[in-house]
This record gives C-alpha cells, sequence and structure tokens, in this order.
C-alpha cells in the first residue's frame, strides 16, 4: 500500500482543487472535458460511442470532436469566461490513450498556455503499459481508469473485443489481456505518484458480486478511491435491453466498498464535453461551432 504523505504536497493542493478526487471542490472548481479522442481499442458491451450536434446526455457522449489546436482555442475560450476552471480532463468520446498523439498534443498545448492547470485522463487502460512512462514525464496527476472485473470470465461477458497492437482478442483471451495490462499500468502510476480513480461500472447479475475483489485489489495496488458507478443502458449498444442499475443496489455496494477503500458518490457520469461544475453541464454554451470569431 501507499503512504499518502509520500505524496507531493503539489500534487494533494491540485487534488484539493478537483471536482471528482475531492468532494469538497465539487461545488466550487469546475472542469473541462475536450472531446479529443474519438477512436477506441475495445467494445464495451454498455458502450455506444456516437456523437451528433443535439441535446445529449449520456455518459461518454459529445456534440463534437475538436482537433488538438480547436481544443486549445476552447479551452482559452472558457477560461476567459469561467472563473475557478481547476482541470481539464480528456475522457473521449473514445478512449485517450486510443488516441494518445491527440490527447498528448492537447495537453502540451494547453500547458503552454496555462502551466497551472490539472489535467485528468481517463481510459481503459489497455495501453497504459506503452504511455504511462510518458504520462508520468508529462505532469499527468491524475488518471481514471476503468476497471469492471478481475475474473477473465466475467470480463468475457462484458467486453466484446480487445485489439492490440495489429490483433483482435476476444472472448477470455480479450478480457485477460486487458486486465493484465490494466494491473500493469495502475501499478506504474501509482508507484510514481499519481492519484489513480477506479470507475467500475455495476451491472447486476454479471459483475455485482464480485466488484468488493475488483475494489479490493486496486486498494492493494494504492489507488485513491473508487467510483462504481450504475449501468444506464446506452440504446445501440449490446446490453440496451439490461436494465439500468438501481440506486439503492448502488448505494449498498457503495457501502460495502467503503470499508475497503473511500468511494466516489457525486460522479455524474458527464459528457465527454462536459463544462463546468459537475452539476451544471455548460458544454451546449461552449460549442465551437457556435464561438464568436476573433476580429
Ligand atoms: Fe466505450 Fe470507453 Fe468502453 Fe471504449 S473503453 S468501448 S469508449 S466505454
Ligand atoms: Fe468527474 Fe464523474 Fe464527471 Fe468524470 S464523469 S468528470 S469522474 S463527475
Amino acid at each position: 500500500s501507499v503512504c499518502f504523505s509520500t505524496l507531493h504536497a503539489d500534487v494533494l493542493e491540485k487534488t484539493s482543487k478537483h471536482p471528482c478526487y475531492s468532494a469538497d471542490a465539487h461545488h466550487k472548481y469546475a472542469r473541462m472535458h475536450l472531446p479529443v479522442a474519438p477512436r477506441c481499442n475495445i467494445q464495451c458491451n454498455y458502450c455506444n460511442r456516437k456523437f451528433d450536434c443535439v441535446n445529449e446526455s449520456r455518459p461518454g457522449v459529445t456534440s463534437e470532436v475538436l482537433t488538438p489546436e480547436h481544443a486549445k482555442d476552447k479551452f482559452a475560450w472558457v477560461k476567459e469566461k469561467m472563473e475557478h476552471l481547476s482541470v481539464v480532463g480528456i475522457a473521449g468520446p473514445g478512449d485517450a490513450l486510443a488516441d494518445w498523439l491527440f490527447t498528448k498534443q492537447t495537453i502540451k498545448h494547453i500547458q503552454a498556455l496555462d502551466p497551472e492547470i490539472t489535467f485528468c485522463l481517463s481510459t481503459n487502460g489497455l495501453l497504459l503499459p506503452e504511455y504511462a512512462p510518458e504520462i508520468v514525464a508529462l505532469g499527468i496527476r491524475h488518471v481514471t481508469v476503468t476497471v469492471n472485473a478481475l475474473d477473465p470470465a466475467i470480463g468475457a461477458e462484458i467486453y466484446q473485443f480487445v485489439s492490440y497492437q495489429g490483433k483482435w482478442y476476444t472472448g477470455v483471451a480479450a478480457a485477460g489481456l486487458l486486465l493484465h495490462n490494466q494491473l500493469a499500468g495502475i501499478a506504474y502510476l501509482v508507484k510514481h505518484g499519481v492519484m489513480v480513480k477506479i470507475n467500475i461500472v455495476m451491472i447486476k447479475g454479471l459483475n455485482d458480486r464480485h466488484i468488493p475483489a475488483v475494489v479490493k485489489k486496486v486498494k492493494e495496488l494504492g489507488v485513491f478511491v473508487t467510483n462504481i458507478m450504475p449501468l444506464i443502458p446506452a440504446p445501440g449498444s449490446a446490453f440496451e435491453h439490461l436494465p439500468q442499475t438501481s440506486m439503492k443496489d448502488l448505494n449498498t455496494l457503495r457501502d460495502v466498498c467503503q470499508l475497503d477503500i473511500r468511494q466516489m458518490r457525486h460522479c455524474q457520469q458527464c459528457r465527454a464535453d462536459a463544462i463546468g461544475l459537475l452539476y451544471e453541464d455548460r458544454s451546449q454554451e461552449f460549442r465551437m461551432c457556435d464561438r464568436p470569431q476573433d476580429g
């Protein structure tokens, strides 16, 4: 396990202003997600990454995908209009690491404008073994990894395929490979001072009873918090006919897992282009297609 007192004071200071990592911060500090990473390298059965310019509010959805240059312009625009913008997150609409060059360029552009801003990334973890050293070198200290199962037989029910280094995997082989990379990546990040948050999608009858084991394992690896989220069946996804996880079941499970590690309970399952305080998404106000032109 990790002793948090050894973490850099600067990381703790940034964490206290991160609306997702700190329950105290979420009424005060705003975050913006930049949708610069459209592709994904796995297929989760609960996901349907469609994006369109209509008013959607499902997790991961976005109205537009931005190039790194446009993402920088959007950041400058929002920063000027919004007090207490403390965090820029890259959470898709695909996987932040599947489009690592876009993600990295975006981060570098924004760091050049504002060296103080805190970044966070959200990933399925498949490419963490490749990119964790670069993530650390870029100064990113907040990473979220979604880990839904330790048992590849359960994972095989959740993931349709994994595409890795030019090969396609399905079933238990896919889930086993994904898990292996997730665990190796999480261990590396924690060792290098990154605050890791683990998202877990609770799917009734599938992984719900297995989640305490997932939580124990990631606790052992030294993660900061776990965020157990309800399944919200996306239309068009393989799980579209499964029931939405009830808040009652979710909170009961969180109470059990709370005994092991702190639980995030204020997650809003934000869009990939969410902007503002967690409870007030202002993404529709800041669409690049509506942006006032310079000069
Ligand atoms: Fe969708 Fe994220 Fe799963 Fe990729 S990793 S399929 S973007 S939920
Ligand atoms: Fe924070 Fe949850 Fe929204 Fe991510 S999805 S920005 S963790 S509230």
